[in-house]
């Protein structure tokens, strides 16, 4: 069965897995323990070659302070770093959500979801926040290279071979092969 997002069971079980072997091996908390590293690390992925106004494109100055608002020097528009993002408005920071996606593709990976009753106990969420959290973030994590969000918390990229075919069932047989071998590292049999 597929979530409705994805054209295949196949398709949606490679992303997913996908996602999931990109996660840091030692851990998110060890490789972006502050908000700082959150912040950090928003920015590398956003900007690559630095700041861009999000109205006209002109490529600004670098931030003096991640957390403050930049002017742009051409048309004179405001933006943060969070600002034309999914993660714009929220009053949780962003380890906060580097931490949920991390757990969201964790349950995802082994076609599940976390319970709405365990976000409220674990993170404190009221009932209606945890319905809208996680039905956005799962959506957001669905898109390519699994979004923003993603594309920040996952920084491993499995190496496949250059003649598969992405998408077929090949790729997904070679990503559950790297899974199982992960498993094994884990408890040290390999
Ligand atoms: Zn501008």
């Amino acid at each position: 069965m597929t979530s409705g997002l994805f054209e295949s069971y196949t398709l949606e079980r490679i992303h997913w897995v996908s996602l999931y072997l990109g996660l840091p091996s030692v851990g998110l908390d060890t490789t972006f323990p502050t908000e700082a590293a959150c912040e950090a690390r928003l920015y590398q992925v956003r900007w690559p070659d630095g700041p861009v106004c999000p109205r006209c494109f002109h490529q600004n100055v670098n931030f003096l302070d991640l957390r403050k608002l930049q002017v742009c020097r051409k048309c004179k528009k405001q933006f943060s770093l969070k600002s034309g993002t999914e993660l714009h408005g929220s009053h949780r920071g962003l380890k906060f959500y580097f931490g949920l996606a991390e757990e969201i593709i964790q349950y995802r990976q082994r076609n599940d979801m976390p319970t709405l009753r365990m976000l409220q106990d674990k993170h404190g969420m009221a009932y209606a926040t945890a319905i809208k959290l996680r039905s956005k973030l799962s959506a957001d994590l669905a898109k390519f290279h699994g979004g923003l969000l993603g594309r920040c918390i996952c920084v491993i990229f499995p190496r496949l071979p250059q003649d598969m075919v992405f998408g077929t069932d090949t790729h997904l047989l070679l990503l559950e092969r790297e899974m199982q071998r992960r498993r094994w590292r884990e408890l040290g049999i390999e």
